[in-house]
């Protein structure tokens, strides 16, 4: 496999220039520089991209500090609504100029295929940015008809105000960096709170580049701070940490658990969006030209590394041997090997640990009498894995239960497709639900399954329809609250009510 190794001038000159730490606007040197130092390869070559200073929790508190000072006694909060929307757009457009080295970035250190992070990262990380700037002149409170037992009977007005949470620490995951970044800061910002941004230590490379751009677009000092380092470190230092007011947490359900038990001690807001195992379900009257690519692409999109991967196929008896056949031609026919080439659908996995995780589930669903149909394999030099498809699953499967986080589809068939509410009990068999499609051409059964998942997002005929406007988050174990469209500014603002008498 022929994987490209070079990169362009700019993407060079942030390499050899990068650092761990951005506080008020600049880069910075750790304090100490004492730790581990945070490596970063190129998953697709298991090329050294750079290697950072680590940051102890002290450097930290620096980046608290300046955020906090930010919205005490900085601009942030007081700056007129019109202004703080100026710099916001501001931002997307230089993402907007920088777009095609923010996608290089994007790809050479997370692996994304570079029709994806040109066509659909930067596209939508940039529309987002936008839609929360026209946020800030829209924040209005209501006027309540209140009668207050202290006021007497006198008249009095009461309104309510949307006042923002204070400093937020954003923590996300390698699997979609600059989205997840901005997910976060387009609300936050857009509700005047202040913000330190802990992306992963695996795919820092957008974040530096952000970071330029927000001191370039003439954000206040200390509205965004960047702190790159170890979870076990610096993010657990920012769920812990005194002067925290909120943590907005995108990653695993299991260290989503860990940073409720830090945020407990001042009781800070968390918002939380974790992990999925989504259904995609397939009744025998769907479209299956439809039907076939798009249950494949609900799991094989992002190489399976997507937190809505509709990884639990359930189809009904009568089209199940040609949903399968039709599947595992997709899964043959997408090309994997170098992201950096136009025609690559699938690129590597993020990491050696990611790719011996994948493969040890394959080992698991074999053992507990899974049959693969496809796939399976691990590809070299990089992190690659074949996009794999296992058919007779059964609910008591690791495969069908855990989130592999991988391209591995598990398909059950069910057969009696009258009885919608013995199906859902077995689709929402899962202690998550984040998101799931439903497949058929009959809208009772289309609507009537969909409100029976227990899903944040559930889509008919498509799947993933993620879009700005429209609220995105889990229920049960998949997380709490939501992002995307104004539903996400609930998490960055607090109502407070106000009585006059007079
Ligand atoms: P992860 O939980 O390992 O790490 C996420 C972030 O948390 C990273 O920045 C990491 O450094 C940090 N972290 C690790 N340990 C920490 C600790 N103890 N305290 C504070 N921070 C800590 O997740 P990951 O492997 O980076 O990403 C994959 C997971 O993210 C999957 O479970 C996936 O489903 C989930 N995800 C969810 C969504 C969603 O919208 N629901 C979106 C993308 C990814």
């Amino acid at each position: 496999m022929n994987v490209q190794t070079k990169f362009s001038e700019a993407a060079s000159s942030l390499l050899s220039s990068a650092s761990s730490l951005f506080i008020d606007n600049d880069f910075r040197a750790p304090k100490t520089g004492e730790g581990n130092p945070i490596k970063v390869e190129n998953p697709a070559t298991l090329e050294a991209l750079l290697t950072l200073a680590p940051l102890t929790t002290a450097d930290v508190d620096d980046a608290v500090a300046a955020a906090r000072n930010a919205f005490d006694n900085g601009p942030w909060p007081g700056l007129p609504a019109t202004e703080r929307a100026r710099l916001m757009f501001k931002l997307a457009d230089l993402m907007e100029r920088d777009a095609a080295l923010l996608a290089e970035l994007e790809t050479l250190d997370n692996g994304m295929p570079t029709v994806l992070s040109n066509h659909m990262a930067l596209p939508l990380s940039i529309e987002i940015m936008r839609y929360y700037a026209g946020w800030p002149t829209k924040l209005d409170g209501r006027t309540i008809p209140a009668t207050p037992g202290a006021a007497n009977g006198a008249p009095t007005l009461t309104y309510t105000r949307r006042e923002a949470v204070g400093v937020v620490a954003a923590i996300t995951p390698w699997n979609f960096p600059l989205g997840m970044a901005i997910l976060k800061l387009g609300p936050a910002l857009a509700a005047g709170c202040t913000v330190v941004f802990k992306p992963s230590e695996l795919t820092p490379l957008t974040a530096m580049h952000l970071a330029r751009l927000i001191a370039e677009a003439g954000f206040p000092e200390g509205v965004v701070n960047v702190v790159i380092g170890e979870g076990s470190i610096v993010g657990a230092h920012l769920a812990n940490h005194p002067h925290v007011d909120k943590i907005s947490f995108t990653g695993s359900t299991e260290v989503g658990k860990s940073i409720l038990g830090a945020a407990r001690g001042n009781l800070k807001r968390v918002s939380l969006e974790l992990g999925g195992k989504s259904p995609v379900v397939v009744f025998a009257d769907a479209d299956l030209e439809q039907a076939i690519p798009g249950a494949a692409m609900a799991t094989f999109l992002l190489q399976g590394q997507n937190c809505m991967a509709g990884t639990r196929l359930f189809i009904e008896k009568p089209i199940y041997e040609t949903m399968m056949a039709g599947i595992e031609q997709v899964a043959k026919g997408l090309k994997l090997g170098d992201p950096f080439a136009m025609d690559t659908m699938v690129g590597p996995l993020i990491s050696k640990a990611q790719q011996d995780r994948v493969a040890s589930y394959v080992v698991s669903g074999v053992e507990q009498g899974a049959e693969l149909v496809t796939g399976g394999n691990r590809q070299g030099p990089g992190h690659f894995f074949e996009p794999t498809l296992f058919s007779n699953t059964s609910a008591d499967m690791r495969i069908v239960q855990e989130e592999i986080f991988g391209p591995v589809i598990s398909a059950q068939v069910f057969d009696d497709a009258s009885d919608l509410k013995a199906l859902a009990r077995r689709v929402n068999d899962t202690q998550y639900g984040l998101s799931g499609s439903v497949w058929t051409k009959d809208l009772s059964k289309a609507h009537g399954m969909a409100h029976l998942i227990r899903s944040g997002q559930v889509a008919i005929n498509c799947h993933g329809a993620v879009d700005i406007n429209v609220p995105f988050g889990g229920m049960k174990q998949s997380g709490w609250g939501r992002e995307y469209g104004e539903a996400a500014l609930d998490g960055y603002l607090e109502t407070k009510a106000i009585t006059a008498v007079f």
